[in-house]
């Protein structure tokens, strides 16, 4: 049977860790990666590597939208002071939808970026980077800064900036929205295999008109590995091999 890896999970914010893990793990998923947000979350993830060793992999980060909360210095020293023990810095990245620019502009978001970016480095961290609406200006805050570990998740940019992270060495990860959002779709089929790496962003709702809607789960990671065997045309064994390796390479599990 396939091994998986969840590689992008909001795990903090769904109830029932426990039998939330017990049917990732009757689906052959090997290993979760939670990425924290903000001070808070980045804590409770933590605190969950902690009780689940060796399954839950630890990425702490800073959600553009939380860059206006009050204790966005506090988050800021805690990244600097841990993430030697996380396997990544995210979820992290510019988002230049109408409401988060609204919080925070896109210059105080670039210069956070910039900032974490650089600790990530220092750290030699690979970076899982949110680029809603900013796909150019995240590649090209990563690329000068010559980071050279990093994951576009959920990519849904133009093929053109595809080409340059391809290019560049960096990753892309698909979600469950493989099976309809034609953008991403698009973004799949022309990333080689050999630079995608699956996910679920759990527990976001992917839902296609009235055919369905669910609130996701690590477990659905199964969902993004048949879309992406669609998409690619290819068996579903390879690609969950090969996403699996590229998964433990990127993040050295
Ligand atoms: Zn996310």
């Amino acid at each position: 049977m396939y091994k998986l890896i969840d590689s992008h999970s909001h795990i903090d914010e769904i109830e029932n860790t426990d039998s939330v893990i017990a049917e990732a793990r009757k689906n052959h998923i090997r290993a979760v990666i939670a990425v924290g947000t903000s001070f808070t979350s980045n804590q409770r993830i933590m605190a969950l590597a902690e009780k689940y060793p060796r399954y839950i992999y630890p990425a702490l980060g800073l959600f553009p939208w939380n860059i206006a909360d009050d204790n966005f210095q506090d988050n800021m020293i805690y990244i600097r002071e841990n993430i030697h023990r996380a396997i990544g810095m995210g979820e992290i990245g510019l988002d230049y939808s109408k409401g988060v620019k609204e919080r925070a502009s896109k210059e105080i978001q670039k210069s956070v970026l910039r900032e974490l970016l650089e600790i990530a480095k220092a750290n030699n961290k690979p970076a899982l980077i949110h680029s809603r609406y900013s796909w150019k200006d995240c590649f090209n805050i990563t690329h000068e800064l010559n980071h050279t570990k990093a994951v576009f998740h959920w990519y849904t940019g133009p093929l053109s900036i595809l080409d340059k992270i391809i290019e560049s060495g960096y990753y892309i990860s698909a979600s469950p929205s493989a099976e309809y959002h034609e953008e991403h779709r698009a973004a799949i089929k022309a990333a080689p295999l050999e630079r995608l790496i699956l996910e679920t962003d759990s527990p976001v709702t992917y839902h296609r008109g009235t055919e369905f809607r669910y609130e996701s789960r690590p477990a659905d990671v199964v969902r993004t590995l048949n879309a992406v065997s669609e998409i690619k045309n290819i068996d579903k064994e390879t690609v969950a091999e090969i996403t699996f390796e590229n998964t433990c390479k990127l993040f050295s599990l």
